[in-house]
């Protein structure tokens, strides 16, 4: 009889009977969950609310065992699969449409090895899992921004946050991943074992496989730094913003300082008249000494008359969850993103005058500084190959109505289209919405996709692992 009807990896749908599932059931040391089963619904709601899908069935796994398994089922049945870490991702390819989930989310260790330097994570493991754990340690890798991202779609994606113009980007941290190919294989790839796949997973996303473990190399890192933010009217953010650009083209690399034009959230160190209102801030880490960071920080505090700021020794792990109350899951989110080598003034003017225009109270543009170590590394030493970007932009348009949507939508679109000549046309793949298919090979990959596609076909012919930004065998 029936148990469940699953969608086929040829577009069709297969019927699964009860034998089937008990057989995979019996192989699997987590859970198989169907719709109305307790952890269903927690296995299928992500970060962006815009995404509300129904897989025909669940495995949440509890170990590489329940991998392999699970992709040994989805190959024999030639089921579309979805892979979940941590449930952020903007595309929401996380999570299908009648397909099978492999929910990971459940795999949430984190071992550090103090005196080795090295962390060992699973991928259902957050930001703030690992930094926990590392900084207990004082020991850490660079990361993003927001502490309840998940590790696993952030490393293979890239990776960067506010270590990355010191250390560069979580995948220059990576040593090494045990992975499950399409064919059922859990293999080992690092520099020394599967070379080729290695350099696939260091920014080609969930393409070639599911990783069942990270190794990353780990830095001296605090626990203390120098962090905070510092709130500029808006009226001058195009001044502000034009001295900050000169201001971080000097600032060492301890420094990271990215900018967000966004509407003052109601914090207590922003006075209550601002609260609402657009502003510009500046959200800085300072990770070298702290008796030198004062004088560091001196020229982004002084860019003008301010509204606020609050800086003061902080600890890292602490600075690491700053930013999660304005980020929460439960939202309507849409982003569109794109690289600069350089911030002109031309670019400036076009984003203070759109972020004048937000549709909605959540919404912000933030601009992501990197260069320094992560553009150290040669554009075909990993898939990554933004190795000349100095500034990230993010439109990120976030709203809790449905009735908004095209107008929110439409608004990131236009700016992002009003920001296009003063960018390079390429693209982080982990910002990338879902609707962007077409910017995976020169925007996303650019010199890097001939070989990505190579790898494809040797490592999963049959585009088993199709839902993620998609590079065809
Ligand atoms: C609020 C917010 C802030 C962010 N800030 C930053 C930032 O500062 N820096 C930055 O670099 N990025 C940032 N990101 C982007 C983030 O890197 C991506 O969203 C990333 O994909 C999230 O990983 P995840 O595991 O949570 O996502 P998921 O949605 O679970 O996974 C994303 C995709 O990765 C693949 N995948 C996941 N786990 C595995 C696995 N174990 N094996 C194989 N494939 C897998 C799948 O294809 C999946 O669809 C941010 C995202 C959000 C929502």
């Amino acid at each position: 009889m029936t148990e469940v009807t699953c969608k086929t990896l040829d577009g069709g749908a297969i019927a699964l009977d009860a034998d089937a599932l008990a057989g995979l059931r019996a192989q699997i040391r987590g859970s198989v969950c169907l719709l109305g089963d307790a952890d269903y619904d927690k296995s299928r709601t992500i970060w962006n609310a815009m995404i509300d899908r129904k897989p025909a069935f669940v495995v949440r796994a509890a170990g590489a065992a329940d991998v392999v398994a699970a992709v040994k089922f989805a190959r024999a049945h030639q089921l579309l699969l979805a892979v979940r870490g941590g449930g952020h991702n903007i595309a929401g390819n996380a999570v299908c449409e009648g397909g099978m989930l492999l929910d990971l989310s459940g795999l949430k260790s984190v071992r550090i090895d103090p005196a080795g330097r090295t962390a060992r994570v699973e991928p259902g493991a957050t930001l703030n899992d690992f930094e926990r754990e590392a900084q207990a340690f004082g020991l850490t890798t660079p990361t993003g921004i927001n502490s309840t991202t998940g590790m696993a779609g952030l490393t293979l994606g890239g990776g960067f946050g506010w270590l990355s113009r010191r250390f560069g980007l979580t995948i220059d941290n990576l040593l090494s991943v045990d992975i499950v190919t399409a064919d059922g294989e859990l293999r080992r790839a690092s520099a020394e074992h599967n070379p080729d796949l290695f350099w696939a997973v260091r920014g080609g996303g969930g393409n070639f496989g599911v990783v069942t473990s990270f190794k990353y190399r780990l830095h001296a890192v605090g626990p203390m730094v120098f962090a905070g933010l510092i709130v500029y009217p808006y009226a001058q953010a195009k001044e502000i913003l034009r001295g900050y650009r000169d201001c971080v083209a000097r600032a060492p690399e301890e420094l990271s300082c990215w900018t967000v034009m966004r509407k003052a959230p109601p914090l207590p160190f922003i006075p209550a008249e601002h609260h609402g209102t657009e502003v510009l801030v500046l959200a800085l880490c300072y990770s070298g000494a702290l008796e030198e960071a004062a004088a560091v920080v001196e020229p982004l505090r002084s860019l003008g008359p301010k509204i606020a700021e609050m800086l003061a020794p902080m600890p890292f792990a602490g600075w690491q969850t700053a930013f999660d109350p304005l980020l929460t899951p439960g939202a309507r989110n849409y982003w569109k993103s794109h690289n600069f080598t350089a911030l002109s003034d031309a670019a400036i003017d076009v984003a203070v005058d759109y972020v004048s225009r937000l549709p909605s109270p959540e919404c912000e543009v933030f601009m992501a500084n990197l260069g320094g170590a992560v553009n150290r590394v040669p554009v075909d030493a990993t898939a990554y190959p933004h190795r000349n970007v100095e500034f990230v932009m993010n439109v990120h348009t976030r709203w809790r109505d449905a009735a908004q949507d095209d107008q929110c939508i439409g608004w990131a679109r236009e700016m992002f289209d009003a920001m296009a000549p003063h960018a390079t046309g390429a693209v982080y793949v982990n910002f990338m919405p879902s609707d962007e298919a077409q910017r995976v090979r020169a925007g996303a990959y650019g010199p890097n996709y001939d070989r990505l596609a190579e790898l494809k076909a040797k490592y999963d012919p049959q585009n088993l692992f199709r839902l993620n930004q998609n590079v065809a065998p």
